[in-house]
């Protein structure tokens, strides 16, 4: 095991940079793969890392089946597992500000606001689902005196949590969470690209009081750690946050091995619709951090800007002048004014700036934006293209990065129409002071989140997850406990 020693912000940092299996830190088996982190404010390497492999998953699910069958599950009363989970939330919420502040390194997310809003967040999440763990039933189904059924809803066993770099200790918690509430022992695999913060929380989960291999943590590539992980025939679920393309590779592997359960939060294309009674500083404020927060690299991004041709002007008027308040606003992520960070990576840098590229060439105008920012790391401006196509590749796929079109819409029903011409399903955001328009655009847009009067702003509580091809289930509220467990019915004849 290697360690790292950083400072970030205030905060002297130490990470250790190995594989957590079984509660403890272990080199992989085949060492071969190596992963250089790298600040994508500056483009220079952070860190190296060691990848691991087939051999590395095969040791972290027997830890996490032993722990399963011996520690964890229900063997352990759900107030306990309760008590563990809050016990870890604390510890999340004291090291707040490093946690914040690798985030800050390693994604380029502006720190204060990370830390402000994402971070506190986290805890929230844990503790939602924390509450959660006492409180999972089963029902009794009466045929008469002499028959009943009861129903229990038991773990699946061993989940795989597989999870992208855009918010890497968020993603990691929300399914880490109710995955152990509900019984289930984990196996997580952060980003090869991100995977600091949850080496960072490895270390605080044995604080918090898990047993040994309960959570394991497997870093390594895609190709590698995570297709070990779909193919292993003694996983029995697999949690999965990323493209729509990798995510059906999940599928076949599941389907191709042991049928494994899978849970897929995939990409999307989507709309925020703009009516002429929206009130118009609301309006864009939200449809802009429905797009620019996180530098666009958001999976419910609203990056088809639909406006009604009554507010059409006055909307890109104020649209394009908070689009160029955040370009003044990008810089150092670690600078307090700061509210516009770089891309994650080199290669996400380079793949949106031939999406702006191919808007061009294909015909659409950049109205603002439409470049790099500053001479060092992956810095893009906010950017805005007017007269794009339906037919255009910047609004047909996923950008993920801080780019939008904005499209000038004449009635409700040529909107909804234009809104569900996509591919995926994930989100909508309307903005309309007519409650019964809200309602029934809410109604016809094909989409598993509606956001009316805001745009990202979706409660723990509520269930989160794509239509179409932006997912299958759903993570947070109550349904997240429905997919990490299984339902038998157990017949009684008296
Ligand atoms: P990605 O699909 O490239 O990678 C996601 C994870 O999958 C990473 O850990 C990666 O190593 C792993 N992976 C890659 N190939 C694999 C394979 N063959 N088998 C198993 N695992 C493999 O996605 P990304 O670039 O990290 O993230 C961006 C994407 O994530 C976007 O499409 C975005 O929309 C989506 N996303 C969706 C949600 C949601 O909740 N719906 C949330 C955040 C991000």
């Amino acid at each position: 095991t290697h360690e790292f020693n950083t400072k970030v912000y205030k905060n002297s940092v130490t990470i250790k940079t190995g594989l957590f299996i079984g509660g403890q830190w272990v080199d992989p088996v085949n060492g071969d793969d190596l992963i250089d982190i790298v600040d994508p404010a500056t483009g220079k390497t952070i860190t190296t890392i060691a990848g691991g492999g087939a051999e590395d998953v095969d040791a972290a699910v027997k830890s996490a089946r032993k722990a399963f069958k011996t520690s964890w599950g229900l063997k352990v009363p759900g107030a306990e597992r309760g008590r563990i989970l809050n016990r870890f939330a604390d510890l999340l919420e004291k090291h707040n500000d490093e946690l914040a502040a690798l985030e800050a390194l390693n994604v380029g997310k502006p720190f204060l606001p990370s830390k402000m809003w994402e971070m506190a967040h986290i805890v929230n999440i844990v503790r939602y689902f924390a509450g959660w763990a006492d409180k999972i039933h089963g029902k009794t189904i009466e045929t008469n005196d002499k028959k009943m059924a009861y129903t229990r809803h038991e773990p699946w066993g061993v989940v795989a949590a597989i999870v992208p770099w855009n918010y890497p200790l968020a993603m990691a918690v929300c399914k880490v969470a109710p995955a152990l509430a509900a019984g289930n022992t984990v196996i997580l695999k952060p980003s090869e690209l991100t995977p600091l913060s949850a080496l960072f929380i490895a270390d605080l989960l044995n604080e918090a009081g898990f047993p040994p291999g309960v959570v394991n943590i497997v870093n390594g590539y895609g190709h590698s750690v995570g297709s070990a992980l779909s193919l292993h025939p003694n996983i029995d679920k697999i949690s999965f946050t990323g493209s729509t393309i990798t995510g059906r590779r999940i599928l076949k592997a599941a389907a191709d091995s042991n049928l494994k359960a899978v849970t897929l939060e995939l990409g999307g294309k989507s709309p925020t619709i703009i009516f002429d009674d929206a009130d118009l500083d609301q309006a864009i404020k939200w449809a802009a951090m429905g797009i620019f927060t996180n530098m666009g690299q958001i999976c419910i991004a609203g990056s088809r800007i639909y406006v009604q041709e009554g507010i059409y002007d006055k909307f890109l008027e104020g649209f394009t002048e908070y689009a160029e308040g955040l370009t003044k606003a990008t810089g150092s992520p670690f600078e307090e004014e700061t509210r516009h960070g770089p891309q994650v990576s080199k290669a996400q840098y380079e793949r949106v700036m031939e999406y702006i590229e191919s808007g061009t060439s294909e015909g659409a105008k950049v109205h603002t934006g439409g470049g790099r920012f500053g001479e060092e790391g992956y810095f893009i401006k906010p950017t805005v293209f007017v007269d794009a196509k339906p037919s255009m590749k910047i609004m047909r796929e996923e950008i993920f990065g801080p780019v939008c079109c904005i499209v000038k819409f004449k009635t409700e029903e040529e909107v909804i129409e234009w809104a569900n011409d996509t591919a995926y399903g994930l989100a909508a955001n309307i903005l309309t002071e007519n409650s019964a328009r809200a309602i029934r655009m809410a109604n016809s847009v094909e989409a598993g989140s509606i956001y009316v009067n805001c745009a990202m702003d979706g409660g723990i509580g509520a269930p989160f997850g794509g239509y179409k091809q932006s997912g299958i289930g759903r993570e947070m509220g109550e349904a997240a406990l429905d997919t990490y467990t299984q339902v038998k019915a157990v017949h009684i004849n008296i």
